[in-house]
């Protein structure tokens, strides 16, 4: 099935996002977390993509047993900045083999060593989506940023190659992480003045460590509330309390994405079915609504 398809349903939708094991050592860990959310019945479960070796191969492992072998949506994500044309030609085709019909379309970061024009690589994720056309009748969807994306100044030109990529075939977008909901309202207010009429799926990640902060802030670059920062001042040295209390953050942010009209939600697991849990019974009437 189609993702796409499942997020046009009248209905709310939580989704969960894991990522690959950095060795094939963690595969069996992985494996077991990602058994234990299939069991929270989300709308699919998403893999992330790491630049070549076993990580990137590993993608479409998982992917396919969350697909096979628990019966849920998965969603395979595809970097191709890292990579040659051929060898993302390569993946797109495995992908295909494996049964996988939903892909996250993604540019990936740039590594030192290419420097662009380089014919021999796709330079922007609206060239990756147009290949994945050419190979199939993919579902395919794509990333967008709330607060701007990091390499652009001007979020007026991040807007513009958002509409871009989306008219190159994009079925649904998901955000970067966030913590300030009126920041995905305006985000939401000007993407669809612009005419990208899209699902776009909030990225919620559930904040349990001070670690885990600065670790999102340098990779996101996002800007966090007062309200937040408070609750870290509070509780950051307390790791059980921490937990709670970003389990709690995080839930108090779905669920007013979801008063708001929102109706499918994506959460940043980081490999966790604790929290993932956590979450899901925090929500249990409300997804019924
Ligand atoms: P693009 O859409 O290509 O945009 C990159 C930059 O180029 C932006 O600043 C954009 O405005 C600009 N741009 C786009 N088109 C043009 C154009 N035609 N001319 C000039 N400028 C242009 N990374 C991983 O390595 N693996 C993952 O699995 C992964 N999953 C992610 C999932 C989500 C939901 C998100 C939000 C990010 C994810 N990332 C992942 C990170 C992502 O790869 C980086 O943020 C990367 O820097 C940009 O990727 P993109 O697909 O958004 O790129």
């Amino acid at each position: 099935m189609k993702i796409i398809d499942r997020l046009n349903e009248e209905r709310i939708h939580i989704s969960f996002e894991v990522f690959p094991p950095k060795t094939n050592e963690g595969f069996d860990k992985v494996i077991a977390a990602v058994d234990a959310m299939a069991q929270l019945n989300p709308a699919f479960i998403s893999v992330t993509y790491g630049a070549g070796g076993g990580t990137s191969r590993n993608t479409g492992k998982i992917a396919s047993h969350i697909k096979e072998d628990l019966d849920t949506l998965s969603l395979a994500h595809l970097t191709c900045a890292s990579s040659t044309k051929e060898e993302v030609q390569r993946v797109i085709e495995d992908l295909k083999e494996l049964g996988i019909e939903n892909i996250l379309a993604l540019r990936g970061d740039i590594p030192e060593r290419i420097n662009f024009p380089d014919t021999d690589r796709f330079r922007y994720a609206c060239e990756l989506v147009e290949e994945i056309r050419r190979h199939g009748d993919f579902c395919i969807g794509a990333a967008c940023y709330p607060e701007g994306h990091v390499e652009n100044e001007h979020k007026e030109d991040d807007i513009r190659y958002l509409k871009q990529k989306v008219d190159s075939g994009v079925d649904f977008l998901t955000t970067q992480m966030f913590f300030d909901n009126d920041v995905h309202y305006n985000f939401l207010y000007r993407i669809r003045e612009a005419g990208i009429t899209v699902p776009v799926l909030p990225g919620i990640m559930p904040i349990t460590s001070a670690s885990q902060m600065k670790k999102s802030q340098e990779l996101s670059g996002t800007v966090f509330p007062r309200r937040f920062l408070a609750i870290l001042d509070r509780f950051g040295s307390s790791p059980a309390a921490m937990k709670q209390a970003g389990i709690a953050y995080a839930t108090d942010q779905i669920i007013d994405l979801l008063a708001n009209g929102v109706k499918n939600i994506h959460i940043y697991t980081m490999n966790k079915p604790d929290v993932a849990a956590a979450i899901m019974n925090n929500l249990s009437e409300i997804i019924k609504v």
